[in-house]
């Protein structure tokens, strides 16, 4: 990479999407001495609330991107559903990295399942549907059970439905209220995975994970790091999640999350060309966090090291924990070997990410039980 084609520090990087992962990408984007420009249609956002400047403005309200991108020197993104006009606004005055292509495919599931199958990557057996009647044929044809997803606008188990049997169909498809989705063979999984890979400009990749993930309502709780998992399987993950960016010609972070088959076999769920949910105890766990990469990779910069200090664990920390009132952080605080991160949201709902826990130890085991353990001292729990 020439000197030249780096954005340099003193530079000013642009987010589109002002949640927390576009906090901890301006956090480390402002360790290293840029300015961050953030746009989203709400105010006094996670990002917005560590930024140089907040821009309140509708993802279409094309001059006001326009003016935006304008007033920085690369865009990039920490939100999925930014819309296609919005990066092509932006991508007429300055890179975005990731290509808005990029975001295009991964943000439908139908594009991205089947971009991925057709270049040989393994995904989720799935068929597209547009009607019931499509519905119907497809639960013929792939068996039950099931999932109906929507091809857009799904996350964290929003807009999907089980299917158990034929019968169910009809109720599935009119609870979805979408002419677009995918119906997917229900995995009855060993485990779910995470791999999180950065891809500089120089096309140099470096991998993190894989992470071993549980889930609670379908939305993420638990990541460890190192996974405890056989060689083969963890250097084919790796594997992919390589030949993912690569295929992609990714600039930026992508985290791949996959289902390993109780036969032993890899299958890629989804993909996120961002920084994700199970990659945030790199923070501290590893040399260079996944949000210093992608500031790193998106101005150009070499990459960092990947190389993880010490076994980790890390537990979110849902809006749930908010219910019987004011939380007591000296709880959490009291262990010594747990980081707390909050991303400075006010209303606490149920299933917001508000926060979350990275507990260290010299083996993941103990690590997991001390996330467990704070996470459980802040509702006044005591675990062994
Ligand atoms: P998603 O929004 O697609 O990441 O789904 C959220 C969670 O729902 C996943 O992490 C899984 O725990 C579960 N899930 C999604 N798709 C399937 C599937 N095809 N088979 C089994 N579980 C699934």
């Amino acid at each position: 990479m020439t000197a030249s084609c780096v954005i340099q520090p003193g530079s000013t990087l642009g987010v589109l999407g002002s949640g927390q992962l576009g906090r901890m990408f301006a956090i480390a984007a402002r360790r290293l001495g840029y300015r961050v420009h953030v746009l989203s249609p709400d105010d006094d956002t996670p990002t917005g609330q560590v930024a140089d400047l907040e821009i309140q403005a509708d993802y279409l309200d094309l001059d006001r991107v326009a003016e935006f991108a304008r007033s920085v020197d690369v865009v990039t993104f920490e939100f999925e559903n930014v819309p296609s006009a919005t990066t092509q606004t932006c991508e007429r005055f300055v890179p975005v990295r990731p290509a808005g292509r990029v975001l295009h495919i991964s943000q439908n599931r139908e594009r991205e399942k089947t971009y991925l199958r057709d270049v040989g990557l393994p995904v989720t057996p799935f068929i597209p549907v547009g009607s019931l009647a499509e519905l119907e044929r497809a639960i013929d044809v792939g068996g039950v059970t099931a999932v109906l997803k929507t091809a857009a606008w799904g996350y964290d188990g929003k807009g999907q439905v089980l299917i158990r049997n034929r019968l169910e169909a009809a109720a599935a498809w009119t609870a979805l209220n979408t002419d677009h989705a995918v119906l997917e063979q229900f995995i009855d999984f060993e485990c779910e995975l995470s791999v999180i890979a950065a891809r500089g400009m120089d096309g140099s990749v470096l991998t993190y994970g894989p992470m071993l993930n549980t889930h609670s309502h379908h939305i993420l709780d638990v990541t460890l790091c190192p996974a405890p998992l056989s060689a083969n399987v963890e250097r084919e993950a790796l594997e992919i999640a390589r030949a993912v960016v690569e295929r992609l010609d990714v600039v930026g972070v992508l985290c791949v999350e996959f289902f390993l088959t109780k036969a032993g076999k890899l299958l890629i769920n989804e993909t996120a060309p961002r920084p994700h949910n199970s990659g945030h105890l790199t923070m501290d766990a590893h040399i260079t966090c996944q949000f210093e990469q992608q500031v790193r990779s998106v101005c150009g910069l070499p990459l960092g090291s990947n190389r993880q200090k010490c076994p980790a664990a890390m537990a979110n920390l849902l809006g749930d924990l908010w219910e019987p009132g004011p939380l007591d952080w000296s709880r959490v605080c009291a262990f010594p070997e747990v980081k707390l991160h909050l991303y400075g949201k006010q209303a606490a709902r149920p299933g917001r990410k508000m926060g979350h826990l990275t507990a260290l130890a010299d083996r993941v085991a103990d690590a997991e039980r001390l996330v467990r353990a704070a996470r459980a001292a802040l509702c006044g729990e005591t675990q062994g």
